[in-house]
């Protein structure tokens, strides 16, 4: 296989974790009769690039399907990421009802529908037909197609380039991510602004979150690969944070080359960071594939413990990372007899490859559980003050990642 990016031969391994069926790919009842379609999952690194990949087995098509589970607006703390992103840019781009805002990956409107409070003109790009319906009912336009080239040129043509693009968690969700780049270098005005959000691979290793390894997440980005992929794509990289959301992320601007705005100090002084820290080294990828396994030997030493103490254990969130982690460390409802999600639509589902059937915050209260796996850790502070009343019997909040802890 060669880079997604440059072409050259990837041979470098930064993590396997064997083969999983796609993480988002949940079970109904008539499933659970048929085979399952299950794929490697393993992660390479372009020693050219530098760019850390997924090795395709399976299309995209395979992966974002028309009953695609993850709906956007079922986590608060996420909703108030995208009130809050909203406000900055607007105020720090002077949008107003002049201005376009095209949001790629628009999923169920979560975001847009902070841009319509505002009456900034706008609309979103969703491939997925469940998620698109869901931004509809909220008002806002979707146009329903994967986002590319080929779209924005024709978007461009009907005279519907943007002020703003919000590109936020999809960037490293794309196969191919030349195209996905060099689309929004054709979309944006001249003076526009690009913004993309995604979890940031110093912090994965730092952290050890090797589940958030799945299919549909192809690239593992760093600030180095990201430039050097928009330079190739017509775009300029002119600011960077740090944000704490999905265990570390980067939000990173980019204009159009040669656009009118200066490259803030913040660049190079991370570049500067990601280069100390070995990124563009064998070595900093070296030791992942040992963390993930370790990751993996404590999680089961809990639950066979737990088993073998007669205590009763649930999991919460039925997350995209909980498959990972529960596929990679071979977990089935023998040692996790259920998943916890607030989710309607994941409810009456099983996860994909382990089978353990997903239930409703009720089964909770009425089992009444000694420990509470979280799954999705990013979320763990908003889960245990939800789940606030669960201490009234004595449960115990339990996380793997980075380390298997008793919050
Ligand atoms: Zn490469």
């Amino acid at each position: 296989m060669n880079c997604r990016h440059c072409q050259s031969p990837l041979s470098l391994p930064f993590l396997d974790l064997g083969s999983a069926p796609p993480s988002n790919a949940y079970l109904d009842e008539a499933a659970l009769r048929a085979p399952e379609a299950w794929f490697p999952l393993r992660l390479l690194v372009c020693e050219t690039c530098w760019l850390v990949q997924t090795e395709d087995h399976a299309g995209r098509e395979q992966l974002f399907t028309d009953d695609y589970a993850y709906f956007s607006s079922f986590s608060a703390s996420w909703l108030a990421h995208a009130r809050a992103y909203v406000e900055a840019m607007a105020a720090r781009f002077a949008l107003g009802p002049e201005s376009r805002v095209v949001e790629v990956a628009a999923n169920d409107g979560y975001l847009l529908q902070f841009v319509r409070e505002r009456a900034i003109p706008c609309y979103g790009i969703e491939p997925t037909a469940s998620t698109a319906a869901a931004a509809r009912g909220k008002g806002i336009e979707i146009v329903e197609r994967f986002f590319g080239v080929a779209l924005a040129e024709e978007l461009a043509a009907q005279g519907r380039q943007a002020d703003l693009i919000a590109a936020n968690n999809v960037l490293a969700h794309v196969p191919d991510i030349d195209d996905f780049a060099a689309g929004h270098a054709r979309l944006l005005k001249p003076a526009g602004v690009a913004t993309f959000e995604f979890p940031h691979l110093m912090r994965m290793v730092a952290e050890n979150q090797f589940d958030t390894a799945y299919h549909e997440h192809y690239s593992y980005l760093s600030l180095i690969a990201v430039a050097r992929i928009f330079e190739t794509n017509g775009l300029q990289v002119f600011d960077v944070e740090e944000l704490a959301t999905h265990g570390g992320s980067l939000r990173v601007f980019a204009q159009g080359a040669g656009g009118p705005r200066p490259v803030e100090g913040r660049v190079d002084a991370l570049l500067a960071r990601e280069r100390a820290a070995g990124m563009e080294t064998p070595a900093f990828h070296a030791g992942f594939q040992a963390a993930a396994e370790r990751v993996k030997d404590e999680l089961l030493a809990f639950l066979l413990d737990a088993k073998k103490r007669g205590l009763k254990v649930g999991a919460y969130g039925a997350a995209a990372k909980g498959n990972t982690l529960l596929n990679f460390a071979g977990v089935r409802p023998d040692l996790l007899p259920y998943v916890v999600d607030g989710n309607p639509a994941k409810v009456g589902k099983y996860m994909p490859g382990s089978r353990i059937p997903i239930v409703a915050e009720e089964v909770l209260r009425n089992d009444r559980p000694d420990r509470i796996l979280i799954l999705p850790w990013n979320l763990r502070d908003e889960i245990r003050s939800q789940l606030a009343d669960t201490a009234g019997w004595g449960a115990e909040f339990v996380v793997a990642v980075p380390r298997l802890a008793i919050l």
